[in-house]
């Protein structure tokens, strides 16, 4: 027995989901629409449109046909918006570039994606000249300008970007071909290893793009609409700026690309173009509400979605008290990335604004099409009573269906049907995902699991602390300690006794074990992070594991 497959008239035409299908509708709903960047520049949608037939046929001049790859090293622009549809949409992959890797790192994801053109902002061409002689083989040169002066370089720039778009056809044809085919291939920041290509087809990110806009638009909380303003604080480099430019301009909303983030800078344009809907990861929102150009900045009509690392609740609590409609959002570079939103559900509009700060700092409900499973080693389910704790396993229809050119991983990643995400985490009741640790950042002491994200949460909310991390160290006795670095609020007086008598405060109310209050607590002037800013534990742990416990 097997299923009835449909029939299709001869005529039927038969659409494959592809990128360039979220395209025309907006085009001709909001032709005059503006898509700006920074402050060079203001375009229309009927822009966008053109420019990106100029520019897929500019760069099928170049000789990119199906199959080669274009990679990007920009920063977020309305060039990079235009990359994201002309280069799939000619067939060809988008490699988009983590510009804040180190060169060698960059060198091996340019040779690893097999890069045929990159696509380079001026401000990135002394990388490209560091590693030009281990290039393979030598690529074509897209150079990417802002300053309108021609640089100095020894590399061979085989065109500029505004000359190829200006000889380019802005009626370009796009042809259809299989929705699997590959669109986006980029890094992940792993902190451990090389970093790993992880891929997406066109199928993919049209439904990404769907399932995020059936989760954000409509009525409620922090939804995302057609009278919006949208401008990423997530680099496009990194995981399709979460995909949401896709979502953008589907909905056909205003789009605002920042450039090279700088705080200041970003509180003016948000400002200045009224921009209602961000997406960060929490230390930035950290550094745009320390900015003293906070206080003359309207923030009461602006929700943001943090992502990428907890949203820690005295920054949430920070950033309600200046209006802002906060909530996380949660997902990985394998995952597209959406997985899970934050958003309020309408009973939960009339709580008070403390029970709403627990949600909003929940990781959130799972999209539609997406499978949460919490699960212990042995792939068993566990309870979802909002405290038991396991690994985080997905299945949807956009999750990387492996690492590029790395089998071993691959299955790893997708062991037992499921894709793994190595994090630790419990679902409550209301079906709110709650992300506890990452599997190989959880300390285990005397058996005892404990979270290094509640313990960093506590710690924050102390008033004359800045920054925190909590890592595990190895101990003799109980396997694993904690052990916390703190970066004190300049001019704040704070020593290891405030801290721990601190914590002794939530663990006498029951809300951390004893055991978890770390015997070491170190104060450092800043803490390490990732290329994308998140807390980098495995260099903290290489650093401080060795130090002698007491
Ligand atoms: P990346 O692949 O660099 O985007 O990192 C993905 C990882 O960031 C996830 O596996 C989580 O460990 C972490 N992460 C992302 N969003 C959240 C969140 N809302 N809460 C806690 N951790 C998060």
């Amino acid at each position: 027995m097997s299923e009835k497959s449909i029939e299709r008239t001869p005529s039927a035409h038969y659409n494959p989901l592809l990128i360039k299908n979220l395209l025309g509708n907006p085009i001709r709903q909001f032709p005059t629409r503006e898509i700006v960047y920074g402050d060079c520049t203001r375009q229309t949608y009927r822009d966008l449109g053109e420019r990106i037939g100029r520019l897929a046929s500019g760069l099928a001049g170049l000789g990119v046909k199906r199959g080669d790859t274009v990679a990007v090293m920009d920063w977020d622009s309305h060039r990079y918006l235009e990359c994201f549809f002309a280069v799939p949409m000619m067939g060809a992959v988008l490699h988009t570039v983590n510009i804040r890797l180190s060169p060698e790192q960059i060198l091996h994801t340019i040779n690893h994606a097999e890069d045929d053109v990159i696509l380079v902002n001026t401000e990135f061409l002394p990388i490209l000249e560091a590693i030009r002689d281990r290039i393979e083989p030598v690529k074509k040169l897209v150079l990417l300008n802002d300053s309108g002066q021609t640089p100095a370089t020894t590399l061979d720039i085989g065109a500029e970007y505004e000359t190829l778009l200006a000889s380019g056809d802005p009626g370009h044809k796009f042809p259809d071909f299989s929705e699997d085919a590959r669109a986006t291939t980029f890094y992940t920041t792993g902190t451990t290893g090389l970093p790993k290509g992880v891929y997406f087809s066109h199928r993919q990110l049209v439904l990404h793009t769907l399932g995020a806009l059936s989760a954000v638009t409509g009525t409620g909380q922090g939804r995302f609409n057609r009278d919006d303003v949208y401008m990423p604080i997530t680099p496009m480099f990194h995981v399709h700026a979460w995909g949401v430019p896709y979502v953008a301009t589907l909905l056909g909303v205003k789009q605002v690309y920042p450039g090279r983030y700088a705080p200041e800078q970003l509180l003016t344009l948000i400002q200045r173009e009224n921009v209602t809907f961000s997406h960060c990861v929490p230390t930035i929102l950290q550094m745009l509400l320390a900015s003293p150009k906070v206080e003359e900045t309207d923030l009461s009509r602006w929700k943001v979605i943090i992502g990428g690392a907890a949203l820690p609740r005295t920054l949430a609590k920070q950033a309600r008290d200046r209006g802002v409609d906060i909530f996380a959002g949660y997902g990985m570079s394998e995952t597209c990335p959406l997985l899970t939103l934050a958003h309020l559900k309408p009973h939960m509009l009339d709580w008070d604004e403390e029970r709403q700060l627990d949600i909003r700092c929940k990781t959130g409900l799972p999209l539609p099409l997406v499978e949460l499973r919490i699960v212990d080693e042995d792939m068993n389910d566990l309870p979802h009573d909002g405290k038991t704790a396991g690994e985080v396993v997905a299945r949807s229809p956009w999750l990387t269906q492996g690492y590029l050119k790395d089998p071993q991983s691959s299955e790893q990643l997708w062991r037992g049907g499921y894709l793994h995400t190595g994090d630790i985490g419990a679902i409550d009741e209301e079906g709110y995902l709650k992300i506890t640790d990452r599997l190989k950042d959880v300390i285990k002491t005397g058996g005892e699991w404990i979270s290094s994200l509640e313990l960093e949460d506590l710690i924050l909310k102390h008033p004359a602390v800045a920054e925190a991390a909590v890592i595990g160290v190895p101990d003799p006795t109980w396997g694993e300690r904690p052990l916390a670095l703190v970066v004190p609020r300049p001019a704040r007086q704070v020593d290891e006794t405030a801290i721990r008598d601190w914590l002794k405060d939530f663990a006498d109310r029951g809300i951390v074990s004893k055991w978890g209050i770390p015997d070491r607590i170190l104060f450092v002037d800043s803490i390490p992070k990732t290329s994308v800013g998140k807390l980098n534990k495995k260099a903290m742990r290489e650093q401080y594991a060795q130090a002698p416990n007491r």
